[in-house]
């Protein structure tokens, strides 16, 4: 028997495991993961792995030997085929049954299949996983024009990767805006310019039909009738909670994500779910969300862990990522969908911007580009603690002046 099973070779599991043993866990400790790499960090992949300035031993979030020492098990190309939540036992893809004593849910995501004529033929890539990076960068290196399906976070930050790689690229988004999340037409001029400076072309209104071609992909339709020529294609169109194998285990599902208490916890006992696979509860909008992002799964893989060693904390933090568009780095803080008033302050052509956006005089969400950590940080205070921002929304438009 385990004590502690991690279902998912990802950030979570990687940080719950670390967490577990920090916090004085002596029990036995198992990973199990789908791939065949241990626990890398996947932004990268958009990013220095795809451009090749990384190697895969400097993605790893753990090298191996860390595991070793640490004694946590990482059993990799092992899927979990179901979980029996009544005798606490998961069946994998290798034979083996495990018994545990305490499980995490650490999934992930998976890019969501493609529902368009001509989506199986080769040249279609996804890029979720190592695996899914190293067969793009192949392609890339021997060819000349690509097209990417879609324009928000993940589609933007492929696309110009691959121009540094010195490709055309053809960005394709189906909204009349890129980087639509963001809620800001400025902010999405701002990187159709952008991306346009950087050689990119945009087409925005315009959702991808159907790919052509015989043997491979060769032309990728739009809407409009428009047919782009391309080498290969990558398809940035979103992902779904990798859950399938949680049907008829009792584990309550919500649009495919694990349902999570305050606490982390599922509804079966012994039994936690951390990072994108969750829907959970955001104390600070006072509403279930599920995030796709970076901190959000390091957060939550080590709230969990200590969930599990039986300290009974809730989850309460302000939801934060991070985006690299070509040179340009910004982060976003909470939940920008809901705002009434947007306060500029600084220069967006000076790359020394942020967006405030608030609701009824409440921070709710900051877009920063090149502010000072500092002023993220009180940004991040304002949201947390629904400061009324009444009187003095004019400190908040003066990027000198400090908050
Ligand atoms: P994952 O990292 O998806 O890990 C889940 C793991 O579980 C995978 O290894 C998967 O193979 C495995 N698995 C799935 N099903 C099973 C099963 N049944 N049995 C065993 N194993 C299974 N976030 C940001 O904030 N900023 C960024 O700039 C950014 N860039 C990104 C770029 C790319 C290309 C990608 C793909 C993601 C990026 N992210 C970014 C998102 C961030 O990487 C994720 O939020 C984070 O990796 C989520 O961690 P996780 O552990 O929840 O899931």
């Amino acid at each position: 028997k385990i004590d502690f099973l991690l279902i998912g070779g990802g950030l979570a599991s990687a940080t719950a495991a670390e967490t577990l043993r920090r916090e004085g866990a002596t029990g036995s400790i198992l990973i199990l993961s789908a791939e065949s790499t241990l626990p890398y960090q996947r932004p990268a992949l958009s990013k220095r792995y795809l451009l090749g300035d990384a190697n895969v031993q400097q993605i790893l979030i753990h090298p191996a030997q860390y595991y070793r020492e640490q004694q946590i098990e990482v059993a990799l190309e092992t899927t979990a085929l179901s979980v029996d939540t009544a005798r606490q036992r998961v069946e994998t893809s290798t034979g083996r049954q495990i018994h545990y004593e305490k499980l995490l849910i650490a999934t992930g995501a998976s890019p969501r299949p493609i529902a368009l004529p001509g989506a199986s033929l080769p040249g279609i890539h996804v890029l979720r996983s190592r695996d899914d990076c190293d067969a793009l960068r192949q392609r890339a290196s021997k060819a000349k024009r690509a097209v990417v399906v879609g324009g928000s976070f993940h589609g933007i930050e492929v696309a110009m990767t691959l121009r540094d790689l010195g490709l055309e690229v053809t960005i394709v988004e189906e909204d009349t805006r890129l980087l639509r999340h963001l809620e800001s037409a400025m902010l999405s001029d701002f990187f159709l310019q952008y991306a346009s400076q950087q050689g990119a072309t945009v087409l925005l209104d315009e959702p991808v039909v159907a790919f052509h071609g015989e043997r491979k992909i060769r032309e990728v339709e739009t809407g409009s009738g428009a047919r782009i020529p391309c080498d290969f294609a990558v398809a940035c169109m979103g992902v779904r909670p990798a859950t399938q194998f949680l049907h008829g285990s009792g584990i309550a599902l919500e649009e495919g994500q694990v349902v999570v208490d305050a606490r982390l916890a599922t509804n079966a006992p012994n039994v936690w779910a951390a990072g994108d696979v969750t829907s959970f509860l955001d104390p600070v909008f006072s509403r279930r969300r599920h995030i796709e992002h970076w901190d959000n799964a390091v957060k939550q893989g080590r709230l969990a862990a200590l969930n599990m060693l039986g300290r009974r904390m809730r989850y309460d933090q302000v939801s934060y990522f991070f985006c690299e568009v070509g040179d340009i780095g910004f982060d976003v803080l909470g939940a920008p969908e809901d705002a009434d008033e947007w306060i500029m302050r600084g220069s967006l052509a000076d790359h020394s911007f942020a967006l405030f956006y608030l609701k009824d005089s409440v921070m709710r969400a900051a877009f920063s580009l090149g502010r000072p950590a500092g002023e993220t940080r009180l940004a991040e205070g304002l949201i947390r603690y629904r400061t009324n921002l009444q009187l003095h929304k004019e400190i908040l438009r003066q990027p000198d002046v400090a908050l």
